[in-house]
């Protein structure tokens, strides 16, 4: 997972020009040069959003991430959030290719049988995908050969998420509840040093880390 672009290019300065947008007369140009070097006010105001909870303003500073080598496990939970844009590989026109993701399985405390279980992981996986090109090679298409893949295939989605949905998605799936995949998808959205600066923070460990909406 990568983040691709965000804009605008100075988020902070343009989520307290919303702010002021909503109480002062001024041309928008006018705003934002009563604004310009002001850092100290530019954070109170996307504070002040925060605190008053006034979300709508975050909506206007847009991301765009690129996830790739993925499973469809992690993807079918990602497209739950309605208010984010995806593009997604088609299953049905491209001939998927062999690539597959194993859990990692950390929870098994035997290494040996966690390696065990593991490799039997992967030869099932590998198993189902020669089935798939044994099928596509017998005339059989991919639309319908598809159906015989596992759920842990590779797949790549690009989503476009403005800040005030990117917040929530952290918050409920960088959690304990939320499954590993999704997780480490979530804590990578969170540990963005491009962000607007107001929006992250610093962790005990010296992580950069979103500041969540309360
Ligand atoms: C730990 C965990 C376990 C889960 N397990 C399951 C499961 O077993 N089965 C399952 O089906 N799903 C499951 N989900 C998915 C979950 O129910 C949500 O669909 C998903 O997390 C998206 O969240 P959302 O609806 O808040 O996000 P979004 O769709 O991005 O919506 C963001 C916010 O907008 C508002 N909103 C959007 N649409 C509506 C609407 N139609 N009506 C009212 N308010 C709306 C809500 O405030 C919502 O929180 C699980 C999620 C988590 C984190």
């Amino acid at each position: 997972v990568e983040l691709l672009y965000y804009a605008p290019p100075f988020p902070d300065k343009y989520i307290a020009t919303a702010m002021r947008r909503t109480r002062d007369t001024k041309s928008i140009r006018g705003i934002q040069e009563s604004l310009d070097s002001k850092k100290a006010w530019i954070e109170k105001l996307v504070r002040l959003a925060k605190r008053s909870k006034h979300y709508g303003v975050f909506e206007h500073i847009t991301y765009w991430f690129n996830v790739e080598q993925v499973s469809r496990v992690l993807t079918h939970e990602i497209i739950r959030h309605r208010l984010a844009s995806y593009a997604q590989l088609s299953g049905r026109i491209t001939n998927i290719e062999n690539g597959y993701v194993v859990p990692p399985l950390d929870y098994i405390s035997d290494p040996k049988k966690q390696e065990n279980l593991r490799q039997f992981f992967e030869s099932k996986l590998k198993g189902q995908f020669a089935y798939y090109k044994w099928l596509t090679e017998h005339g059989v298409r991919t639309e319908d050969a598809r159906y015989l893949l596992p759920n842990g295939q590779w797949t790549c989605i690009m989503i476009t998420i403005n800040a005030r949905s990117l917040m929530h998605l952290i918050r409920v799936r960088d959690s304990s509840e939320a499954l590993w995949e999704i997780r480490e998808l979530a804590s990578y959205a969170r540990s963005g040093q491009t962000y607007c600066s107001y929006l992250v923070r610093v962790n005990s460990r010296g992580h950069i880390i979103f500041r969540l909406i309360p």
